[in-house]
């Protein structure tokens, strides 16, 4: 991977910048940068893209925490940023309507070639257990797919397309206010520049049908509830071979009988008897996979002492260490005791309270 540029130092903005101010920044490098405004420059490109991808993962609630704690790494694998799979132009079409719409440029129309098919945004539960291991899950999409019939084209077999005769094929209409000629998306074919002469029968010329399928995700080990997986390219098919949308999977996680989480942390309860608090002893936890762990109790542990044993916890989400586990001592008091059990208690508690008066009449 090639070394990146701290996001914070692309947009030049401090760690504590406000979303306003991150707004603005992208903003400013986004007008002097932009691939219209600098034709054949692809130092100019090269630096639009990298503002836009710093603004996508700062302007993100979720991303920029990940980034902040984590930097790149944090962002592989949850889906950073991939130039590839996003067209940044209609990504963030919204925004540069808004940046460029004063400057009377014309936001960029993409309506005449392929669309980008839309995101989908599942939900998936995990045990505690598949979140410490990490999973993969095979997860069911119902989303519209490229119509087989007519090959996602939309029209009947043999029937094909003909020229918009609105727009004569341009896919814009321009027309005049005032001094000023504004291009507006042709009404007809809305943009596409041709019409269909027949329309598939299965589709209604649509191109697509809702479909079912499976996608398998990969979940890595540490990962936690409120966490989202992006899934290049599973989302909803692309119009026109135009490439899919995302498939974004928000992670819950389930209770786990054994174990609580908190962050990186697992906390866990050990019963122990009186006699192994008194002696100390060792205790082999069984821990969420099949493995277990031996935790040394030190002689005179109370009841209530935790334990803590650094990288036994959750794995980070980035493979860089694990959080710690901590165990909770609980003393076990029998319900019932035999006859002799009784007795040796008994000899015992004289022996105690014993060493207590010799303890204190030597004034130690
Ligand atoms: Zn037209
Ligand atoms: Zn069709």
């Amino acid at each position: 991977m090639s070394q990146k540029s701290d996001y914070y130092e692309v947009l030049g903005v401090s760690r504590t910048a406000s979303s306003d101010e991150i707004r603005k920044a992208y903003k400013q490098a986004a007008l002097k940068y932009h691939p219209d405004r600098n034709p054949g420059d692809p130092s100019a490109e090269a630096k639009f893209k990298e503002a836009t991808e710093a603004f996508s993962v700062l302007s993100d609630d979720d991303k920029r925490q990940r980034y902040d704690q984590f930097g790149h790494a944090g962002l592989e694998g949850m889906g950073g940023f991939d130039f590839q799979n996003v067209d940044i132009f209609s990504q963030f079409q919204d925004l540069f309507a808004d940046f460029f719409g004063g400057f009377g440029g014309a936001p960029r129309s993409r309506r005449n070639g392929p669309q980008r098919g839309a995101d989908l945004r599942v939900q998936q539960r995990l045990t505690l257990t598949e979140a410490y291991q990490g999973c993969k899950k095979e997860i069911a999409v119902r989303a519209p797919s490229p119509c087989e019939t007519c090959q996602g084209t939309g029209a009947a077999a043999g029937s094909g397309r003909e020229v918009c005769s609105t727009c004569r094929g341009s896919g814009q209409v321009s027309n005049a206010r005032g001094f000023v000629m504004f291009t507006t998306t042709c009404p007809t074919c809305r943009g596409e520049g041709s019409v269909l002469r027949q329309p598939c029968e299965v589709c209604r010329g649509a191109g697509q049908v809702e479909k079912s399928r499976k996608v398998l995700v990969t979940f890595p080990a540490g990962i936690d509830a409120g966490q989202r997986l992006r899934v290049p390219g599973q989302g909803v098919a692309g119009v026109r071979n135009g490439p899919a949308g995302d498939l974004y999977v928000d992670v819950d996680l389930d209770a786990d009988e054994r174990f609580e989480r908190d962050g990186l942390d697992l906390i866990t309860r050990a019963s122990i008897s009186f006699a192994d608090a008194s002696l100390g002893t060792k205790l082999k936890l069984p821990m969420l996979d099949d493995s277990s762990i031996e935790v040394a109790i030190p002689a005179g542990t109370q009841p209530g002492d935790v334990l803590t044993l650094k990288g036994k916890g959750m794995p980070r989400v980035d493979g860089r260490g694990r959080g710690a586990l901590h165990v909770v001592v609980q003393v076990a008091v029998p319900k019932r005791i035999s006859r002799r059990a009784e007795g040796l208690l008994r000899e015992l508690e004289q022996e105690l309270q014993q060493t207590q008066v010799e303890k204190r009449a030597s004034g130690s």
